[in-house]
């Protein structure tokens, strides 16, 4: 269930590793989540298990990177960390640190290299680190390659078609009241998860992007401010980052807010102005680039921040593949291939205990 690009990622190792597969999705191909999504594919180290799943998942977009046609758009420019003084300094070295011991290639940059590799940013930054090897894409046309693969291996995909609810049997219900069987169902719906696996703690998180005109070159890598991971992890209150995006198209894709309990897809007028605001503090000439247009999303959030890849806690029949929160696009494939390794008892490159669901329960427990 689901075409985003998790539920693509599952579908395309499925099929290829010879299952039956049968994609639904209530609207379009990637018209979810994954149309509203930045596409930054970026390695993180909040924990050990983050880690674990952005750097191989990073590392399968790689090897798929020579078979993406040209609308996918994938563009290896790396990331670039900036810090503002001191104290986002030493954690620029503490990252660089960790990522190097990983075999993460990142390179430390002070305040003259800074400004000479991004010319645009404010002349007083300290310093930065770039994630050499990060990368960026377009989402919905990356989610259509994954289906399309899956197509080649047998897949079948069905869009416009609602599903309605997930049966303990595998089977699902459609909007129109037809029942179809299967021997598994995979609840990938993203943000919407929880409607077809009542009781799951995903939570919808809201963000902001905006889009300029072409204005190629204005940055050159995906520059982010060391405040975004303060923003990332500040579950209470509403916050915003500095997060900038350079598209091959020449656009500059800006972001970025995050919200809980904000459910409607409308422009929140002021959370865009302290959004845009906080970029031109970066970006001094930004102001001066047209915007041609701004759009929301929901993230699917899990309270540890880990997605869910693997049997729900209802029935070994229904499978979870959701709660990617901000970086689905990055750990999807990852995911897909996760999936697929435990649904055929296959071993995996990386452990996958972290992300099975099971874990849900005895978080329960441990709470209680
Ligand atoms: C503002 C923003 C910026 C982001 N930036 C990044 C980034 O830079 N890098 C990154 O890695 N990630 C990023 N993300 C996160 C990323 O976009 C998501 O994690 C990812 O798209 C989730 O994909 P998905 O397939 O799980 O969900 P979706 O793309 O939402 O797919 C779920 C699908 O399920 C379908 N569906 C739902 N309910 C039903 C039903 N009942 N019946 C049939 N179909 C149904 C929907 O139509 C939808 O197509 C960002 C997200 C946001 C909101």
């Amino acid at each position: 269930m689901g075409a985003g690009i998790v539920g693509a990622a599952c579908a395309a190792e499925c099929a290829r590793a010879g299952l039956k597969v049968l994609v639904l999705d209530r609207g379009p191909i990637g018209g979810g989540t994954t149309a509203a999504g930045m596409g930054h594919l970026v390695v993180m180290d909040d924990s050990p298990a983050q880690f674990a799943l952005t750097s191989y998942s990073r590392r399968l977009w790689h090897q798929l990177a020579p078979q993406l046609p040209a609308d996918v758009e994938f563009d290896p420019c790396g990331t670039m960390w900036v810090a503002t003084d001191e104290q986002e300094m030493a954690e620029v070295r503490r990252k660089e640190a960790f990522y190097r011991e990983r075999g993460v290639k990142v390179e430390v940059l002070d305040g003259p290299a800074l400004a000479q590799a991004e010319p645009n940013l404010r002349r007083d930054l300290v310093g930065g680190l770039c994630v050499v090897d990060d990368a960026v894409l377009y989402p919905p046309s990356a989610a259509d390659l994954l289906l399309k693969q899956a197509q080649a291996a047998g897949a079948d995909v069905r869009t416009g078609v609602e599903v309605r609810s997930l049966l303990p049997d595998g089977g699902a219900v459609l909007g129109d009241g037809t029942r179809l069987a299967a021997g598994i169902a995979v609840n990938a719906t993203g943000p919407w998860s929880p409607a077809l696996t009542p009781g799951l703690p995903v939570r919808k998180r809201k963000g902001h992007l905006v889009i300029t005109d072409r204005y190629s070159g204005f940055v050159r890598h995906q520059v982010i401010e060391l405040g975004y991971l303060k923003s990332a992890h500040a579950v209470a209150a509403d916050s915003v980052a500095f997060n900038i995006q350079p598209r091959k198209t020449g656009q500059m894709l800006i972001g970025s807010s995050r919200q809980f309990d904000a459910e409607g897809t409308e422009i929140n007028q002021p959370i865009l102005d302290r959004m845009l605001r906080r970029a031109c503090e970066y970006l001094p000439t930004l102001g001066r680039l047209s915007a041609i247009r701004c759009w929301t999303g929901h993230r699917a959030a899990t309270p540890d921040k880990l997605p869910l890849i693997g049997p729900s806690l209802d029935s070994d029949k229904i499978w979870l593949a959701t709660g990617h929160e901000g970086l689905g696009i990055t750990t999807s494939l990852a995911t897909g291939r996760l999936l697929a390794d435990r649904l055929l008892r296959r071993s995996s490159e990386i452990a996958s205990e972290p992300y099975l669901p099971a874990r849900l329960a005895k978080g329960a427990a441990q709470h209680d």
